[in-house]
């Protein structure tokens, strides 16, 4: 059989993920004892809890190690339900909530549901760098809409209406933004609300970031609008970045009953139930007052400032200060370099790791990650500013 006709044809256009490829490089490097100072993570510096890593560990010990209900314990699905409730003012009962591996797990699962083979998908651009790819293994079409730096790189209603076509199927939205922080206004979603009401389409919301919110900001869901946005929107979240939790793959969803019970029955032909073990811990997590996220966010906040004050001394980088999530999206353009070319080089010749912006859909930006400890994040910004000075 020839190589290129074994694997199937839907993996033919799928790029492996540079963000998990740079953070590994990056760790390796760091293993073999090189000084890598790390701006490319995806995931809080932070341990996760020790009231959390008990949870699990007593589950281990009373054998709580079996299979589970495919879409969560109902213990864990009814605190998921009352976060929904206090955090966003969300009503999802146990039925509606599906528990997986991952946020990243969660969406996947919901384009998979959601999406037939040409259906497109409205992605905002800079994205996340597994939407297109998602789509893409769900034999959809990805439709992007280009933001502007002006708009604080969020979709304007007017593009919106603009992208949308007999074909659009979905929008995914993503407040706060993985990779440039921003942060969508209420205004803003009632208006993204109705535009999605009036033509039908689906809003998948990814508010995984929505803890790490800063200068007083509020986070808002989507679906909370009206009714009408409610009917057709899956909010997605889950416990990697609030609670430090990357490694455990807990990611949960709500959504009206019919999609939830169509992501319960490809849960269970795929990978069952996300582990035993993890939804014990999710569940201490969600139990107990919210002292460990917003901890995290006034460290990172410090840090956002911190780093916002470095770079705007860099004259060949621009910025937008984000206002949510831990990354920092800068312009490039002004160095002429590509950004893997930028972000290959600066490991090589510096030790600093970032991810090139190409991945996110923009080859003119590089992300920093500010989830690394103050005094790294000074050691790279010295760095980045004499290489760039050199340059
Ligand atoms: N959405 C965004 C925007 C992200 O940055 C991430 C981080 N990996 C995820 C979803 C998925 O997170 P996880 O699968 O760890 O819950
Ligand atoms: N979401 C994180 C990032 O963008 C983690 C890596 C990943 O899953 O893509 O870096």
């Amino acid at each position: 059989m020839r190589i290129e006709t074994r694997l199937a044809a839907r993996l033919k256009n799928v790029s492996p993920s540079t963000t998990l490829a740079i953070t590994s490089k990056a760790k390796k490097l760091k293993a073999e004892g090189k000084d890598v100072v790390n701006f490319a993570a995806g995931e809080p510096d932070f341990d996760t809890p020790d009231f959390i890593k008990t949870a699990a560990i007593e589950a281990i010990d009373s054998g709580f190690t079996k299979y589970t209900p495919s879409t969560g314990t109902p213990e864990l699905k009814q605190l998921i339900s009352k976060k929904f409730k206090k955090d966003n003012d969300l009503d999802y009962q146990p039925e509606q909530i599906v528990v997986s591996c991952g946020a990243k797990h969660s969406i996947f699962n919901t384009l998979m549901v959601l999406v037939n083979p040409g259906d497109e998908v409205l992605i905002p651009s800079p994205y996340w760098v597994s939407y297109p790819e998602m789509v893409r293994l769900c034999e959809g079409t990805p439709r992007f809409i280009r933001t502007q730096e002006k708009d604080n790189f969020r979709v304007t209603p007017k593009e919106l209406e603009k992208h949308i076509s007999g074909k659009t199927k979905v929008f995914i939205l993503n407040s706060p933004s993985n990779p440039t922080g921003s942060v969508y206004k209420l205004a803003e979603l009632k208006e993204i609300a109705r535009i999605c009401a009036e033509k039908k389409v689906l809003v998948v919301s990814d508010e995984i970031y929505e803890k790490l919110i800063y200068g007083g900001l509020r986070h808002e869901s989507i679906a909370g609008i009206s009714e009408a946005i409610y009917n057709l929107c899956v909010t997605v979240n889950g416990m990697s970045k609030s609670y430090s939790m990357t490694g455990w793959r807990i990611g949960y969803l709500g959504a009206p009953k019919d999609i939830a019970e169509a992501i319960s029955r490809l849960q269970d032909h795929s990978t069952s139930n996300p582990t035993s073990i993890a939804q014990k811990a999710a569940a201490a997590a969600l139990e107990a007052p919210d002292d460990f996220s917003k901890k995290l966010c006034q460290e990172f906040q410090k840090r956002r400032d911190y780093c916002a004050s470095r770079l705007k001394a860099i004259k060949k980088i621009t910025f937008v200060p984000p206002q949510g999530a831990f990354y920092i999206f800068c312009d490039i353009s002004d160095t002429g370099l590509d950004s893997n070319t930028f972000a290959s080089r600066l490991l090589e010749e510096r030790f600093v790791a970032l991810i090139p912006g190409d991945g996110f859909g923009r080859d003119d930006y590089i992300r920093i990650s500010f989830a690394t400890g103050l005094d790294q994040i000074k050691k790279g910004m010295d760095r980045l500013e004499d290489w760039l000075n050199k340059l």
